[in-house]
């Protein structure tokens, strides 16, 4: 594990995300990304399926530019991502920690390189 995530990571638990798009605004906001640039993002999965039915998922997935909120957490707040999620899709925490959370499918541990 490098040093740049200091063993800390996200727990994203995605069954929840509506695909509001907060957290990339949030990450955009604090850190004066540009347009189309972030630490975030959040994906859109389409899967048709039979009777012109189709399974819609949403997945936020932290870019290479997540610093994880180093001088937020420094101070004790939570990263601004994690914060303003109004579904706590997502959770800061040691790894390990998180390791231990993941009880159930759609969830993903994110560790910065
Ligand atoms: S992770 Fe939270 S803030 Fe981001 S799109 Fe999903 S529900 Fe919205
Ligand atoms: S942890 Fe901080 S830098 Fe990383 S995506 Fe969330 S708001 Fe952006």
């Amino acid at each position: 594990m490098s040093k740049k995530n200091n063993g800390y990571g996200l727990l994203i638990d995605y069954e929840y995300c509506t695909g509001c798009h907060t957290c990339e605004i949030a990450c955009a906001q604090e850190y004066k990304w540009p347009a189309g640039m972030g630490g975030i993002r959040v994906i859109e999965s389409i899967q048709e399926l039979p009777n012109n039915k189709a399974y819609l998922t949403y997945i936020p997935f932290p870019t290479e530019l997540c610093i994880l909120c180093a001088g937020r957490t420094q101070k004790g707040e939570k990263p601004a991502c994690v914060q303003n999620c109004m579904a706590a899709c997502m959770e800061y925490g040691p790894v390990e920690e998180l390791a231990g959370k993941i009880t159930k499918p759609r969830m993903v541990l994110w560790v910065p390189r």
